[in-house]
């Protein structure tokens, strides 16, 4: 079974431990159904960034340890990018993972953008099929573009606007209106003429930007707060102020949030809307002091009635650290993968799949 356990770990009590078990949690239930009807079960995943060679940093014996606690008979295999054939959908690569064994399943929707060899290769070789949480995940993305309860708002954040373009494209067709908050909105008001400082910016995109300002659903922040160039702010955060900002910000300012009123014409939008998507920070929610814009937009989503979709590894871990993970419709697994599915409506993973000579 291709699985997703790319978990996060630290050192705990000098052991390295996983830190937040939820996506080997996410397995347990496709283990359970399998060893119930006696399969011998092997998973295998992806950890961390070893770039095809063996690298003892990346290796999996924390997930190991892990997944022994939870399941102490499924086994896991070292990790598939210790081998430089996983990246490069090397088919002999491919073909060794799966050599002995009589069934493969992928349960690993974050990992099915990636044309690798352990998403592509197997279902070439031996009967395959798609793991209950992919096909939900599939399901749920798709029939959110499909048939969505209206209004339909979509929320993206995020740092760079160049990695959000593409769906963002597809959403302002999609959704009644689209809020644009994070580093990435700073393109955006560039294109409506705006001052920003030294805030995020990509110079490459602003027409794209622009264009998709002209149609008139897209919704950016008229304020923001943020710091004097210069000042650290992350997760260690730094003690300098922190700066109000109207429209504009002034040169040698960035900024880092939204500010209040943006929070209030964010919050009313989604108040009233029935289908929610939702994928990137509205700040650097990292630092306390530019977390507000973030909490109240994953707040105003959970108040509304909307069927609320979250996707994105920083969406879902700033839900989480507001204990909120329960209090919406669809937590999407997959960062990359959901925002291609969305762009795409199909994903190099499921195309292995629905080809594989036995499906
Ligand atoms: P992404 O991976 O593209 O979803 O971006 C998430 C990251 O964007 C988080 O680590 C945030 O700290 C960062 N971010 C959000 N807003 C800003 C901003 N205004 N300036 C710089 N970084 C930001």
């Amino acid at each position: 079974m291709r699985v997703d356990f790319n978990a996060p770990v630290a050192e705990i009590d000098g052991v390295l431990s996983v830190t937040d078990d939820f996506r080997l949690r996410s397995a347990l239930p496709l283990f359970d159904a399998l060893t119930e009807r006696d399969a011998t079960v092997v998973a295998c995943t992806h950890f961390g960034r070893p770039d095809g060679r063996v690298d003892e940093r990346y290796a999996v014996a924390p997930l190991r340890r892990c997944l022994e606690s939870l399941r102490p008979e499924i086994e896991l295999m070292e990790n598939l990018r210790f081998h430089p054939g996983e990246e490069a959908n090397d088919a002999a690569y491919g073909a060794s993972l799966v050599d002995g064994f009589d069934y493969y399943v992928n349960e690993a929707f974050g990992a099915s953008h990636r044309a690798h060899a352990s998403i592509m290769v197997p279902p070439t070789l031996i009967p395959s099929a798609a793991g209950s949480n992919l096909q939900r995940e599939v399901a749920t993305l798709l029939a959110l573009l499909d048939s969505p309860a209206r209004p339909f708002v979509a929320v993206i954040g995020g740092a760079k606007v160049k990695d959000k373009l593409g769906i963002m494209k597809v959403l302002a067709e999609k959704a009644d209106v689209v809020v644009v908050g994070g580093g990435m909105a700073y393109t955006f008001a560039v294109a409506e003429g705006r001052r920003i400082g030294t805030s995020l910016f990509d110079g490459s995109f602003v027409d794209e930007c622009a264009a998709l300002l002209e149609g008139g659903n897209v919704l950016i922040p008229v304020d923001a707060h943020g710091l004097a160039a210069g000042s650290a702010f992350g997760p260690d955060g730094g003690a300098d102020d922190v700066v109000e900002f109207g429209e504009n910000i002034p040169d040698g300012f960035m900024g880092l949030d939204i500010g209040p009123s943006s929070i209030e014409i964010f919050a009313a939008v989604l108040s009233s809307a029935r289908t929610i998507l939702w994928n990137g920070p509205m700040g650097v929610f990292e630092d306390p002091r530019f977390g507000a814009g973030t909490e109240a937009i994953a707040r105003a989503i959970v108040a509304s009635s909307a069927v609320s979709v979250v996707g994105g590894g920083d969406s879902v871990a700033a839900l989480s650290s507001y204990g909120l993970e329960h209090d919406v419709s669809f937590v999407s697994t997959g960062g990359g993968a959901s925002l291609e599915l969305v762009e795409l409506g199909d994903l190099p993973g499921l195309r292995a799949l629905r080809e594989s000579p036995w499906n």
